[in-house]
């Protein structure tokens, strides 16, 4: 049971919260949402504002009476750093206290370089997005990083990450001896589920499922309102279901996987197959007869021009993918999917045979109740959710969230 202290502390949070989410709002209507007495919220309220974290905002009573006294969060109470480690850029952003966003900065991230040179990078970007933005340094309080593959979020260390090159990777703790400032890690595809929760195509929705089609193919899972992160990080791996029992190859070490299948590199590789077999296709000229230049991308393009080799093989990567998400919607029930990643640029192209392997093979809600949208972040999802992840765990150090 939480003693006196305790009680005053969630009260304080519960206030705190009731403005990020509701502000601009006076204390009456704090009162009526949160059910606590007026004049304890008006002690909170007092508390809060002496700390600098909300701010008074008078609005002029249109009735001509005394002006109503709204409360909002004080943006510039402290800032946080959210990073997306992507495989060519390192993008970042720098949010303020009310989560708004007040500056973006992109750097490459040129992996060949090594694990060195691009830690170098982050810590180059964490310095330059505070100088930037004309932040106090101080003022940053957390700094979150979406780190591509298998994550040990508590220990802070990078567990493999096949594209980087990395194994073991202690990244947390090297950043943080760099630059000073708290870090939290996190799996990118969750890094970007966050984003498009809190601030895209997921917002208000607590059970959804946003699936990432791209180089990889992978899943950030949010169950009642929390990700769902499995017993050793590794839950949403959709990518590594088996579609195919005698399919190609996968970069896992196992066979028909749905990545080895329906990820851009299997597009490509599906396409260059069938044109060394003697079809003929606008991708042979698009690349100038140059078939290990062929990208998913590519094929994507040929589609949109009608051309019937990219159509087909965009229509099978649909069919598959289909099979993944009812899979997933088979076991999961959510409200929403979102879908995003470089592969969903096809659109339609891969939609149609995707919503008819649907249609065919979810069981568990009628077809046309599945709701599936496009992400809204683009490239923007991962650092915003990690900005977010950095912000809840500044919330809590201050006390400002349950
Ligand atoms: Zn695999």
């Amino acid at each position: 049971m939480p003693n006196q202290k305790g009680l005053r502390q969630n009260n304080k949070a519960i206030v705190f919260q009731t403005i990020a989410k509701f502000g601009p709002i006076s204390r009456k209507e704090i009162a009526e949402i949160t059910n606590l007495s007026p004049a304890l919220v008006t002690i909170i309220t007092e508390e809060l504002k002496k700390q600098s974290f909300i701010l008074e905002t008078g609005t002029a009573n249109s009735t001509g009476g005394r002006p109503a006294v709204f409360l909002e969060i004080y943006p510039h109470a402290g800032y946080v750093i959210g990073i997306n480690l992507g495989m060519t850029y390192i993008s970042t952003l720098l949010m303020d206290f009310s989560l708004q966003p007040v500056h973006k900065l992109k750097i490459p991230t040129l992996p060949h370089e090594g694990k060195d040179a691009v830690i170098n990078r982050i810590v180059e970007a964490i310095e330059k997005i505070i100088i930037l933005a004309e932040v106090p340094r101080e003022k940053v309080l957390a700094i979150g990083i979406g780190v591509p593959g298998l994550v040990d979020t508590k220990n802070g260390i990078s567990k493999f990450s096949p594209n980087l090159g990395w194994y073991n990777v202690p990244i947390r703790d090297i950043v943080y001896q760099r630059v000073n400032i708290p870090v939290l890690i996190e799996n990118d595809v969750r890094c970007a589920t966050l984003g498009e929760k809190f601030f895209g195509a997921g917002k208000g929705v607590d059970n959804l499922v946003c699936m990432y089609v791209g180089t990889g193919i992978g899943a950030g899972i949010i169950i009642d309102g929390k990700l769902y992160k499995g017993v050793s990080e590794g839950a949403g791996e959709i990518g590594h279901t088996t579609i195919l029992d005698d399919g190609p190859k996968c970069s896992c070490g196992n066979k028909g996987c749905l990545e080895a299948i329906a990820s851009g590199p299997a597009i490509a590789r599906r396409a260059k197959e069938l044109i060394e077999k003697g079809r003929k296709s606008l991708i042979y000229d698009l690349v100038e007869g140059k078939l290990e230049k062929i990208t998913g991308e590519i094929v994507s393009r040929a589609g949109w021009s009608g051309d019937p080799l990219a159509l087909e093989i965009l229509r099978d990567t649909g069919h598959y993918l289909g099979i993944g998400i009812a899979n997933l919607i088979n076991l999961f029930n959510p409200e929403l999917l979102i879908l995003g990643g470089g592969v969903m640029q096809a659109g339609e192209l891969i939609m149609n045979s995707l919503r008819e392997t649907l249609k065919e093979r979810v069981f568990s809600m009628p077809a046309e109740a599945v709701k599936i949208v496009f992400a809204f972040l683009g490239n923007e999802a991962g650092m915003t959710g990690a900005a977010k992840l950095a912000m809840d765990f500044a919330y809590q150090s201050l006390g400002l969230i349950i």
